[in-house]
């Protein structure tokens, strides 16, 4: 199948670029990007213009900021293209409910990616706590926005979500593997005083579940999702790629790789069914945590 990229920035040459090119269902048909290309492949600069000429491709991948998002995902839709979006799918919820309903009205395929959720250890976590009682579970995600985000000024703007950009991935991988659904209680939420988003994060959830996001660390990163059971502990590490149970490694290998090529082989299989995947639960943590949180103001944040 022909896909075409939009967005061309970051993640689209880290991770989209390679996985597609990796994988047997799909062919690289176009590039849309206000300034950015992939060598070897046609390259528009304007939606509009690209719906029009390139008929032959059915599918495209969303891969800007999520604030301009939407308005490139309708106007995919209603040109009759199956769309695949980035995670956050969106700045607000409203807007993924309306593309949801537009594309089931159309007989399309929507399909609001989550990388995290496809990392390996996140499906044997997800079996193993099905039949178990969980006693308390803690997340920390720290890491650097210099290194994933350097300049982007865009994630300290409204709708870039601050600290909630990484901490919505590891929000996907909870709400995935954990029994029955949990609610925010409480947050603390951590505003460098010359931006509009939060830097850090520390969230209350029921069940005993609790999580710490920091956008602050340098050296190594931490992504890492612990979980006591009355039965012993599971440890999720390396981004839900590695996973422990009570300190022995069970499952998984130490590196983030394979998450997009399952994205997708995912959407592929979307488009031959004509269904959707849109899932907004770890989305709604985060609209929670920023109605609920309360707010402190930090040290100015400079890139
Ligand atoms: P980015 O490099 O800042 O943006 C990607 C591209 O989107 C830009 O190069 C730009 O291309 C286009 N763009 C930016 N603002 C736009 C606007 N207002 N209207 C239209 N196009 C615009 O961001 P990124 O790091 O790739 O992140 C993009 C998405 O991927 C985010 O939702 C992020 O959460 C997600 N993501 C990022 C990472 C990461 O490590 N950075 C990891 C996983 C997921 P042109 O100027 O050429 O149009």
């Amino acid at each position: 199948m022909k896909v075409a990229l939009i967005g061309i920035g970051k993640i689209a040459q880290d991770q989209h670029v390679p996985a597609i090119h990796s994988s047997p269902d799909w062919e690289l048909a176009a590039t849309v990007s206000r300034k950015g290309s992939v060598a070897g492949v046609p390259a528009f600069d304007d939606l509009d213009r690209f719906l029009k000429e390139r008929p032959d491709v059915p599918v495209v991948s969303l891969c800007m900021p999520p604030l301009p998002r939407f308005d490139y995902a309708r106007a995919a839709l209603l040109a009759g293209r199956h769309v695949m979006l980035e995670k956050p799918p969106g700045a607000t919820l409203a807007e993924v409910h309306e593309l949801e309903a537009l594309a089931r009205d159309r007989g399309l395929s929507l399909y609001a990616t989550w990388h995290s959720r496809m990392a390996h250890a996140v499906a044997p976590a997800k079996a193993w706590l099905a039949d178990k009682t969980i006693a308390r579970g803690h997340i920390t995600w720290h890491e650097d926005v210099r290194k994933w985000h350097p300049g982007q000024d865009w994630v300290f703007e409204p709708g870039g979500m601050g600290v909630f950009d990484p901490g919505i991935n590891a929000l996907s991988i909870l709400t995935e593997i954990l029994p029955r659904p949990v609610h925010l209680r409480q947050a603390r939420l951590e505003f460098p005083s010359n931006r509009q988003t939060p830097i850090a994060a520390q969230l209350e959830f029921s069940g005993q579940i609790t999580a710490d996001f920091d956008w602050r660390q340098e050296g190594p990163q931490t992504w890492d999702i612990t979980v006591e059971t009355t039965e012993g502990t599971l440890a999720l590490r390396t981004g839900g790629n590695v996973l422990e149970i009570d300190g022995r490694v069970v499952a998984g290998q130490s590196t983030i790789m394979g998450e997009y090529p399952a994205l997708y082989a995912r959407m592929a299989e979307l488009v031959r069914t004509r269904s959707s995947d849109v899932d907004l639960s770890p989305m709604v943590h985060v609209s929670d945590a920023l109605m609920l949180g309360r707010r402190e103001i930090t040290d100015a944040f400079h890139f």
